[in-house]
């Protein structure tokens, strides 16, 4: 490690989310992996003999003989946290991190909507990371803790954010098409998903947040506190035999009547906050618009801007609401691993570590 990197662990490390982690955290130019921890299976076994690699590039070398360890404080000593548990998990251990002084840099949905826990996606509302300081304000903590979205409202909240600060949002109805690494490993059974499309995923839950996330992120950040935007929202959210990405179809009604080809370019034209432009995990660019009638697919695009760009496509008008079109995420890479390095990063250079 050298003196300028910042240590920092995974939390849940060899699951689906925590493999992105181990891959995009490879010779990151400023964070060193120190820790990797994961339940009492995985404990006092090395990564490599833990964790059953699931991604198409290999295990990096730096992981492969670190010893896992238990995910709690003591074990567990890093200034950066990533945790990729599941929620009833990280609701109570990703507080004891943030009291211990680590920043939390979460993909759990526990602490999404609570008032004074940021939910992030950079290039959308970097501002909003400046809740961190009335949350070390009112919690007590030295340290920390930030969310990423739901991998579904993550690209679906991108497009939106740059059709709201052009036109204005008013109504959407979206329907989700989500990739099988979303259910995490070994996730969904083979028997139900091969010959079929699962509805009403997440345990019941993720209609909701799909519903809710995209409110607090498009809000505005007034007196301390999230204003939540004022959209109406219906969301379907389906399962399909992808391995990796989200497609969502969205209808909108904007604030006034545009032509598609309005909408288009102001989608190409959006940029990223200031603040989030630069930083190493910055999708370049933020908005990728494809012009093709079949585009995006998941599997031809998901890795654009390696795998951090926000892919929209099939821009045309909607005969109920104003305009319609396609949104691809990859949904581990910016939805998950990725949306939190990136947060991650923003911590670092905004001096809130
Ligand atoms: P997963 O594949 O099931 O992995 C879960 C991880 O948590 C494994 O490393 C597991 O370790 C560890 N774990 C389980 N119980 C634990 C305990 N008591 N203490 C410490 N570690 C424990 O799940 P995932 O898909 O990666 O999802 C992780 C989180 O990210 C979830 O909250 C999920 O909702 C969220 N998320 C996922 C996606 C996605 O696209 N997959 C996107 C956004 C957000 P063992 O291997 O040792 O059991």
């Amino acid at each position: 490690m050298t003196s300028s990197q910042i240590p920092v662990a995974v939390l849940g490390a060899t699951g689906s989310v925590g493999q992105r982690f181990i891959s995009l955290l490879d010779n990151h130019p400023w964070f060193k992996v120190v820790a990797l921890a994961a339940s009492d299976r995985s404990v006092g076994q090395k990564y490599s003999q833990a964790a059953r690699w699931v991604l198409d590039t290999p295990m990096p070398e730096y992981a492969r003989d670190m010893v896992v360890v238990p995910a709690t404080t003591d074990s567990v000593q890093a200034k950066i946290v990533f945790s990729a548990l599941h929620n009833e998990i990280a609701k109570d251990l990703e507080p004891q991190f943030a009291q211990a002084g680590a920043a939390v840099c979460s993909n759990a949905s526990s602490y999404r909507q609570a008032k004074d826990v940021p939910l992030l996606l950079p290039e959308v509302n970097a501002e909003h990371v400046q809740l961190v300081k009335i949350q070390r304000k009112q919690r007590g903590w030295s340290g920390c803790i930030t969310t990423n979205p739901n991998c579904t409202s993550t690209g679906l909240t991108v497009a939106l954010k740059a059709l709201d600060d052009a036109f204005g949002v008013k109504k959407v109805f979206a329907v989700s098409l989500q990739a099988l690494s979303g259910a995490g490993y070994p996730g969904v059974s083979s028997l139900d998903i091969m010959d079929n499309v699962i509805p009403n995923i997440g345990n019941g839950g993720e209609e909701e947040k799909v519903e809710w996330e995209p409110l607090k992120m498009l809000g505005k950040l007034n007196d301390n506190k999230i204003d939540l935007a004022d959209i109406k929202f219906s969301a379907h959210t389906n399962r399909v035999a992808v391995i990796d990405g989200h497609i969502v179809c969205v209808s909108v009604e904007l604030g006034k009547p545009v032509e598609p080809e309005v909408a288009i370019q102001a989608l190409r034209d959006y940029v990223s906050p200031l603040s989030a432009r630069e930083l190493p995990s910055s999708p370049q660019p933020a908005i990728k618009v494809r012009d093709e009638a079949d585009r995006p697919q998941p599997r031809l695009d998901r890795l654009t801007g390696k795998g951090m760009t926000t892919v929209v496509g099939r821009m045309r008008r909607d005969p109920i609401l104003d305009l319609k079109f396609v949104v691809l995420s990859h949904n581990t890479i910016r939805g998950a691993a990725g949306g939190s390095i990136y947060n991650a990063e923003l911590l670092v250079s905004e001096n809130l570590l």
